[in-house]
């Protein structure tokens, strides 16, 4: 890019621009999963919404491949890119609460945690996912699942609006009310349509005192443990929150099974609907206890930090058979030395349930489980295997899977993957939306809705 060229972006633009030759240069475009190296010609980050419209001017005008970037966190490096250009909107965070409304305003480069505090210190919350430094605009343009959605939902179940800028340099507003249709697209196939620069959610009333933790048994209980696990996901109320585990982890090669849980309702209720689950005899562990959502909501910020190489592959089930449990068995002996990964499958339905499959472009809601196969290392030495192995465990569902993908965990592109994770009616209705918003597909570097 030659200089000239960035002093047009210089004029009138209020936020940082960094180019390769920068000091910070190989900072800011690393992305959280370190197997994704990409060199951007320039990354920028804006500071507002006419900074935003600045800088998609300038690429659109060059016809500049661009990522849009808010935690970093997509796992096939969707938030970056070789030669184009970075929106990197970091310096656009910050959450205003109206606690009379009990509603949040989330700026587009919000992280989890920022949602997560600001709600709380109201006593109140937004169902988010469940390691604190994601990105809100990337896991909500998505859908957005965690360890309150049997009560709340998924995020987008409590997304109220967005403001978003177009590719065309618009800034419009998406809501039930001003353009509907749009609205819809943005719950679940969100980055397809623009840059949001800000979000606004329902929150809900919500004390901060949770009964969490994991109960955990040694591989060969494990389907004694995941009947327990069917039954309290069955049984259990829609407080309750519960994943089923099979893990190996680094630095213990001998494989666990393990429940773990969130009940967000009373200590004396969680006590109550979990006391089957703890009364298996000799656990390896079980750490469930009171604590406040804020500390679980952090627990897993430094397993899942920055800087690791990392591949996973997931689905929905209908059920969680006896077969699937004992081949994921199987399949965790065979990790390579070195790497950490495992099987999870958290309960789904309820309150993700009672919103009608039509309502949002997110397909899946009628699943009883997100299951999935995931795999994190260090060494680069390692990295064959551990694709390789990732490869294969996640076939081991394939055979139980049920209607459409979780967008988010997506990292396979092109052919008919994203008709796949919409299925074919709302796939055409998303291309229809994509081909009225943004036809010269400017904004193509997502699980991409081709024009
Ligand atoms: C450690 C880890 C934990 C996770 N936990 C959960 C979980 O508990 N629940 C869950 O549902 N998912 C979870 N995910 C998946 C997560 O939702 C996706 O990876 C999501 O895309 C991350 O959002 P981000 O903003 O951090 O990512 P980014 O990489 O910044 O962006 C992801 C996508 O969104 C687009 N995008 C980003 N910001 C904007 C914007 N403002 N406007 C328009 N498009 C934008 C990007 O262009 C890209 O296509 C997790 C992922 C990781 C790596």
């Amino acid at each position: 890019m030659r200089a000239g060229d960035l002093g047009n972006l210089t004029d009138g633009f209020a936020g940082e621009i960094v180019r390769p030759d920068d000091a910070g240069y190989d900072a800011a475009r690393a992305v959280w999963n370190s197997m994704i190296d990409r060199r951007p010609a320039l990354i920028v980050r804006p500071t507002s919404t006419d900074d935003v419209l600045t800088a998609l001017r300038f690429a659109t005008e060059r016809e500049l491949v661009i990522a849009v970037r808010c935690g970093g966190h997509s796992i096939p490096g969707l938030s970056t890119c070789d030669d184009g250009i970075v929106i990197d909107l970091s310096r656009m965070r910050g959450v205003e609460v109206d606690s009379a409304r009990s509603t949040a305003r989330v700026r587009g480069g919000s992280l989890l945690a920022e949602l997560d505090d600001a709600a709380q210190a109201h006593r109140l919350v937004c169902p988010v996912g469940v390691v604190s430094h994601t990105g809100v605009a990337g896991l909500t343009l998505g859908g957005g699942m965690g360890r309150l959605q049997r009560k709340l939902g998924l995020t987008i179940d409590n997304l109220l609006a967005v403001e978003l800028v177009t590719a065309d340099g618009r800034v419009v507003s998406a809501s039930d009310d001003e353009n509907p249709g749009l609205f819809w697209g943005i719950r679940g196939a969100g980055a397809n349509f623009g840059i949001v620069t800000s979000f606004e959610f329902q929150l809900h009333a919500f004390e901060g005192l949770v009964t969490h933790g994991t109960v955990r048994h040694p591989i060969e209980r494990a389907e004694e443990l995941a009947e327990c696990y069917r039954e309290l996901v069955e049984d259990g109320p829609d407080e309750l929150w519960a994943s089923f585990g099979i893990a190996v982890e680094a630095d213990a090669r001998a494989p666990t099974a393990s429940v773990s849980v969130l009940h967000s309702g009373s200590p004396d209720d969680a006590e109550r609907d979990l006391a089957r689950l703890r009364a298996l005899a000799d656990p390896l562990e079980d750490s469930v206890e009171p604590k406040p959502y804020l500390a679980t909501q952090r627990l897993f910020d430094a397993p899942m930090e920055w800087g690791q190489r990392f591949s996973m592959k997931s689905s929905f089930l209908d059920s969680l058979p006896e077969k699937l449990v004992s081949d994921w068995a199987e399949d965790v002996s065979r990790v390579p030395d070195g790497a950490e990964a495992g099987f999870s499958a958290w309960a789904c339905g309820r309150a993700i349930a009672a919103v009608p499959e039509e309502d949002t472009a997110f397909t899946g809601r009628n699943a009883a489980f997100w299951a999935a196969a995931e795999i994190v290392w260090n060494d680069a030495a390692i990295d064959d295997a551990c694709r390789s192995w990732a490869r294969t465990a996640a076939d081991t569902a394939a055979p139980y899977a049920s209607t459409g993908r979780y967008v988010n965990d997506v990292a396979e592109v092109g052919g008919d993957v994203v008709r796949m994770i919409y299925g074919d009616a709302k796939y055409e209705r998303l291309v229809a939306l994509k081909r009225r918003l943004d036809p010269d597909n400017v904004f193509r570097l997502n699980q991409n809705i081709s024009p």
